[in-house]
């Protein structure tokens, strides 16, 4: 921590005791794919993603919706679930790709356990101590996707929960936070703001590796790009992007999801 923060004593007003001085073992820094497993296509997709170089595949077989009901359509509601599990089964058979899928219910941590080599934690769960406990026991990696109303505090205290557990190894995904009113009017699809100070602020505390995720704390294909070299600059460790073959035709996250040319960009340009 530097001099200046210290003089704050801000330190004194957070309950830190993740301690700074570790190295975390995070290898996935490059994590890009579909909002969510739509069907049998998810293997092109992932074949394809491979050779644009990421190191984890994403892409969400329980998706936790806005409106449980809304977009049901051919067997997704709310995800494809099982039938999502075992298609991203056959991704990682097929690819080797290490797969990055959101684990809802500290019941299903064996079931999703089977597919995920990590565990998404999604921001609705954030502050789901049941889950953080349950997951702080395993020994797989875990990105605990920040909560839209989340302070620093309450970042770093929902890592300790998984630390104090035994898992170590654990990334934070930053994901945008609640309130972007001035956007809206023009950009609708906008709902959360990206908040790239974060990611220096906590590096003043932790050594946990911060992935910025430019596709929920944009919500906008348009931004995806230069908020992900704005969230490298700011010292982001990494990025988890979604990514589409025919990003309108996404179920979900459609107006967020960038093509494949764009991801080759961000990666690769
Ligand atoms: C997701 O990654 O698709 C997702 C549901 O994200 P979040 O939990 O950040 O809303
Ligand atoms: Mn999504």
């Amino acid at each position: 921590m530097n001099e200046y923060i210290k003089s704050l004593k801000y330190q004194d007003k957070l309950n830190i005791s993740i301690d700074k001085t570790k190295t975390f073992n995070w290898e996935y820094t490059k994590i890009a794919g579909p909002c969510s497993v739509e069907g049998v296509e998810i293997i092109d997709i992932a074949i394809k993603l491979k050779q644009l170089g990421i190191d984890a595949l994403r892409a969400g077989a329980y998706k936790p919706c806005t409106y449980p009901v809304l977009k049901e359509t051919n067997g997704w509601k709310e995800g494809l679930r099982e039938e999502g599990l075992n298609l991203l089964k056959e991704v990682k058979n097929i690819t080797n790709l290490p797969i990055v899928t959101e684990v809802m219910d500290p019941r299903m941590i064996d079931k999703v356990g089977e597919v995920a080599d990590v565990f998404q934690i999604g921001t609705r769960n954030f502050q789901n101590y049941t889950l953080l406990d349950e997951l702080g026991k395993t020994n797989k990696p875990i990105l605990l996707k920040r909560g839209t109303w989340a302070t620093i505090d309450e970042i770093l205290g929902a890592c300790e929960r998984i630390l104090v557990g035994g898992n170590e190894n654990i990334a934070i995904c930053l994901r945008g936070v609640v309130g972007m009113p001035s956007y809206r009017h023009i950009f609708p699809t906008i709902r959360w703001a990206p908040d790239l100070m974060m990611i220096p602020a906590l590096k003043e505390f932790t050594n946990i590796p911060i992935i910025y995720d430019p596709s929920h704390s944009t919500g906008y294909r348009n931004f995806v790009k230069p908020i992900s070299k704005a969230a490298l600059a700011a010292g982001a460790d990494g990025l988890i992007i979604e990514c589409h073959p025919r990003p309108d035709e996404s179920i979900s996250d459609p107006t967020q999801a960038i093509d494949y040319n764009t991801l080759n960009e961000i990666l690769n340009g």
